[in-house]
């Protein structure tokens, strides 16, 4: 066991008060940032400005508590920092290994569990036990049992609240006929500061291997912020989520989406405070309950979900590649090059992830990955580009969403069917297809859709 005030190491995405807080909020706390960590693989400039910015301001916040290391290397820092700390699980396999190789170097005093996903790794090994098919639901009913959410009583038999557990057919409806934006309030926007001044100008000076343009930063990357991203989203949007779920317009690049990936994946908000305060609008009457179920389900479930299967699986995974795709991702692609793109429904998915390294989850699912699918683009470069692209993306959720979900290059281990469509879908789901060159029913000729006939 580690001494009582053994100091606490976060990687950038364990900025929990979860971990830093209750039983730990006597010891110090450790920050460090790695040039090499910054520069090991192509990364969107703003999600560079997101966990330096996410780090500073942590520093910032916890006070003479933190201290902030620059170096080459987290090794290099460990040993200048000259203590043996505590550090948690940490969220990918290579960073497992390499925490593990600086536990027998004795740098790491010792590795506690991490706190910033609501299921403990250990109890998904016992729900998923010897299976070997996963199916979403499954999982997801049994958490909302475990944690009591969105259910009529506390008995293990209790019903879910409304009688349903799935309220997916209320929540794919088209956009408004003729709009060009959701009649939505706008999410939560961090005001940027000093410390987001430092980090542009730190990262101008630096040579790093980025993609997309920087921008200002939209994300929230401070408890406080994240609080506040929340509150703003379950009060003025959660009632428009459930219904707009899957829609797209192309003059509303966020729609009724909460923008909360970048706090949850950097650890600044518990995704069980977001279920509750969800629940809690339900309860209140201020959000319908298909809302709040759907909201629930991304959370609880999928992302949950995910984030174990990715352990479950373990990094063999990212080899599967049970379709055969071989064909290297074009330069155009890799580089957001969106004005290289006729296909407006494209065009507008890739100028999103260049603009802010952001698009959402349909978009990502049947734009950007059913293109993909449909071309046979390599899964693990396809997956390694999503890493890279996104402000979002990390190791863990990576593979499932990728290889599993969108690319079904796991031949089914996830889901019961790959994820695309023609025109016909996108043009009932979306404005994109009045303003393209193509013509979604078409398969054949110069205006032929590219997804009509890739499908
Ligand atoms: C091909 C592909 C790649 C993706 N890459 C990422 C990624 O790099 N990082 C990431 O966090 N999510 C990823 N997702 C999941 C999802 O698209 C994003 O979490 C979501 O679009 C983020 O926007 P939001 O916070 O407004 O989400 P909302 O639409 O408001 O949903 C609420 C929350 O649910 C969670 N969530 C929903 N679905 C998933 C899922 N399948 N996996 C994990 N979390 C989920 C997210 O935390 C999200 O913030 C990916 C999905 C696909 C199909
Ligand atoms: S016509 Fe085809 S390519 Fe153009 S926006 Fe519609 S679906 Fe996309």
């Amino acid at each position: 066991m580690s001494d009582d005030d053994t100091p606490l190491w976060l990687f950038a995405d364990q900025l929990s008060p979860r971990i830093y807080g209750g039983e730990h909020a006597h010891r110090e706390v450790l920050l460090v940032e790695s040039t090499s960590a910054l520069g090991r693989r192509r990364s969107h400039r703003q999600k560079l400005h997101l966990v330096l910015s996410a780090l500073r301001h942590a520093e910032a916040d916890l006070g003479d508590r933190a201290t902030l290391i620059h170096a080459d290397t987290y090794t290099e820092a460990l040993r200048g920092y000259g203590r043996p700390v505590l550090v948690c699980e940490p969220t990918s396999h290579d960073a497992e290994r390499f925490v593990a190789r600086l536990r027998r170097d004795g740098l790491v005093a010792e590795v506690l569990p991490t706190p910033t996903f609501a299921v403990p790794r250990a109890e998904f090994g016992v729900w998923a036990g010897a299976r070997k098919r996963f199916r979403l639901e499954d999982f997801y009913r049994q958490q909302r049992r475990r944690f009591g959410v969105l259910m009529d009583g506390d008995e293990p038999d209790s019903p879910p609240v409304g009688g349903r557990w799935n309220f997916d057919t209320e929540n794919r409806e088209s956009p408004p006929k003729g709009a060009a934006t959701l009649d939505v309030p706008p999410p939560f926007w961090p005001e940027e500061d000093d410390i987001d001044a430092g980090v542009r100008r730190d990262l101008d000076a630096m040579d790093l291997n980025t993609v997309g343009v920087d921008g200002p930063r939209l994300f929230a990357v401070t408890p406080a912020e994240a609080t506040e991203a929340l509150r703003c989203f379950v009060t003025d949007r959660l009632p428009l989520f459930g219904r707009y779920e899957d829609a797209m317009l192309g003059g509303d690049w966020a729609m009724a989406h909460s923008l909360l990936s970048v706090p949850l994946n950097f650890g600044v908000l518990h995704p069980l405070d977001a279920v509750h305060a969800a629940e809690r609008a339900y309860r209140d009457d201020l959000a319908p309950l298909a809302a709040v179920e759907g909201f629930i389900r991304q959370i609880l479930g999928w992302r949950e979900y995910m984030w174990q299967l990715y352990w479950h699986f373990g990094p063999e995974y990212l080899d599967n590649n049970s379709l055969g795709a071989h064909t290297p991702l074009p330069d155009w692609w890799s580089d957001l090059d969106a004005d290289a793109v006729d296909a407006e429904c494209l065009r507008e998915a890739l100028d999103g992830v260049r603009t802010r390294g952001w698009a959402h989850h349909i978009q990502r699912l049947m734009i950007l990955g059913s293109h993909g699918l449909q071309r046979g683009y390599q899964s693990r470069e396809l997956s390694d580009w999503f890493a890279s692209s996104f402000v979002d993306g990390f190791a863990w959720v990576m593979p499932t969403n990728v290889i599993g979900m969108s690319q079904h290059a796991d031949g089914g281990l996830l889901a019961t069917k790959p994820y695309t469509s023609g025109g016909a879908y996108i043009n009932k789901m979306s404005n994109h297809c009045r303003s393209c060159r193509f013509d979604p029913k078409k398969r054949l000729g110069p205006d032929a859709c590219p997804f009509t006939a890739g499908y």
